[in-house]
């Protein structure tokens, strides 16, 4: 190893997490250094978010449209023209243009491989051979996740498809099998049943998207099966071979023939081949921080984690939200601003400085038909939180808004109410256009609003935001 560089901060990561600290921790004058071994956007741009959704996109357009009388439609999705879309979302797989705007911030990107070698140390593997990496202050990883595939024999050896292959997929299988129902296989499914595929969706638990309210999962499923796509819950795979013929999933009452299946049972923070080992860490499990984003266990407080690598958000939103933190957090620790600084030294549960908002209030939209959409607690957790709970339930039908959309509107909503305190801490919607309201709950949430003054915000006659007014009524307003 011939060459050493210095930096302030080094980023290791440059996904949405990454890129959004080393932008922020850079706005105090420190030099910052952002690693990044594939494309710098991360997941997000290419394999993940952006993709799905441009896929799912034109099949909900359509569905919207013949629910709506008056606007007959009767083709398919054009399957080429929405590859088509995906591939130019996904930039082609070029990172041009997000490395564009890295070198206009002022961030020094560095290609390669990293792994740590000590506190703030780090060896970079690249083309060009081995650099040595130091940061004077900090380092924040970003190192996102990456997809598990459960120990079922055979699985790995079929090189399963993960999220990475379906939405980066160009030839759309006839017969596609998933495993797992949660947000990843729930949308997939769709996008395949929309391109025509034949697909099935085995799923272990009793029921999708587990971790949202019953009443989610149960529409999702219905609608599923209603698009033709074969829902088995309760199903354990006991075994997966290949031949010429395609893939061979054995549950226990049935084998399930298909051209390709999709493992989409969950990831696991990316820390496999950090070298977590030299900084007192272990290898392979996640980066436990604390609402600075410190890492926990830790001595010297140089080092951060942000997104999905913690292991305490798995969302692009949530990731970004402590990303934004803890670059605020290390410029101001590190940098030149005093104010900063001390503004941070005296940091509150809800300063800038502190990522308050993963504990109770985090958001999570799933773009499946009917979307399904929710915001902190739902009924269960805030149950076992020990909550004083009333829940408000409301049939989404029954408002004018969801009239105009379509007179065979179907969406439920349901508020989750402390009672003791007369604040909501939780809310779920699903149905037809239903993703936009989630950020109104959102804010009630973390401002811990009293339903009382929520009464005064009215909401928009015939809009789907009046289900609000329903809820005050509900809860005796
Ligand atoms: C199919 C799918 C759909 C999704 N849809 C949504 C959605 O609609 N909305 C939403 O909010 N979330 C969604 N998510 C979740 C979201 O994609 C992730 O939460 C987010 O991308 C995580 O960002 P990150 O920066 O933590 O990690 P990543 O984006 O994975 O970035 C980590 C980066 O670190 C690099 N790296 C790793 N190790 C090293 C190393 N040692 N040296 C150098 N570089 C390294 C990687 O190459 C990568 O670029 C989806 C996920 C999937 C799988």
């Amino acid at each position: 190893m011939t060459q050493q560089l210095t930096f302030d901060v080094i980023v290791l990561g440059a996904g949405v997490a990454g890129e959004n600290a080393a932008d922020r921790a850079s706005r105090t004058g420190l030099s910052v250094a952002l690693i990044e071994h594939a494309l710098v956007g991360g997941a997000c741009s290419y394999w993940a978010c952006m993709p799905s959704k441009v896929l799912l996109r034109p099949g909900a357009a359509l569905a919207a449209a013949r629910e709506a009388p008056g606007a007959p439609v009767d083709s398919a999705v054009d399957v080429a023209a929405v590859l088509a879309r995906r591939d130019d979302v996904a930039a082609h797989w070029d990172d041009a243009g997000q490395v564009g705007w890295v070198e206009s911030v002022g961030i020094e990107l560095l290609r390669g491989h990293a792994r740590f070698t000590g506190p703030r140390e780090l060896t970079l593997s690249s083309d060009d051979g081995e650099t040595a990496v130091v940061a004077r202050h900090a380092v924040i990883v970003a190192t996102g996740s990456t997809p598990i595939v459960p120990p079922v024999p055979g699985l790995a050896e079929v090189k399963p498809w993960t999220s990475r292959e379906a939405t980066s997929v160009q030839h759309v299988p006839a017969r596609l099998v998933v495993l797992g129902g949660g947000v990843v296989g729930v949308e997939m499914a769709t996008v395949f049943a929309d391109f025509g595929s034949d697909v099935t969706l085995v799923v272990r638990g009793p029921r999708l998207l587990a971790g949202a309210e019953p009443f989610a999962g149960e529409a999702v499923a219905e609608s599923l099966r209603a698009l033709g796509v074969t829902v088995l819950l309760d199903a354990q795979t006991s075994s997966v071979t290949r031949d010429a013929d395609g893939v061979h999933v054995e549950l226990a009452d049935r084998t399930i023939d298909a051209d390709e299946l999709l493992v989409a049972t969950g990831r696991r923070p990316r820390t496999d081949d950090l070298g977590l080992e030299s900084v007192g860490l272990v290898s392979g499990k996640p980066i436990a921080v604390d609402d600075a984003l410190t890492a926990t266990g830790v001595d010297g407080g140089w080092l951060f984690a942000v997104g999905d690598v913690t292991g305490r958000t798995a969302t692009t939103h949530q990731g970004k939200y402590d990303a934004r933190v803890a670059g605020d957090v290390v410029a101001a620790r590190f940098g030149s601003d005093a104010a900063a600084r001390e503004a941070e030294d005296a940091a509150g549960p809800w300063s800038r400085y502190r990522a308050t908002a993963d504990e109770a209030s985090v958001p999570q939209v799933v773009f499946s038909r009917p979307e399904v959409a929710w915001v902190g607690h739902t009924e269960a957790s805030a149950k076992e939180a020990g909550i004083d709970v009333r829940v408000v339930p409301y049939d989404l039908a029954n408002l004018s808004g969801a009239t105009v959309l379509s007179p065979t509107y179907a969406g439920q909503a349901q508020l989750v109410l402390d009672e003791a305190r007369g604040v909501i801490v939780g809310a779920t919607f699903v149905g037809p256009d239903i993703a936009e309201m989630l950020h109104a709950a959102t804010v009630a949430v973390v401002g811990q609003v009293p339903l009382a003054r929520l009464w005064h915000a009215v909401p928009a006659y015939p809009t789907l935001s009046e289900v609000w007014l329903r809820f005050g009524e509900a809860a005796g307003l």
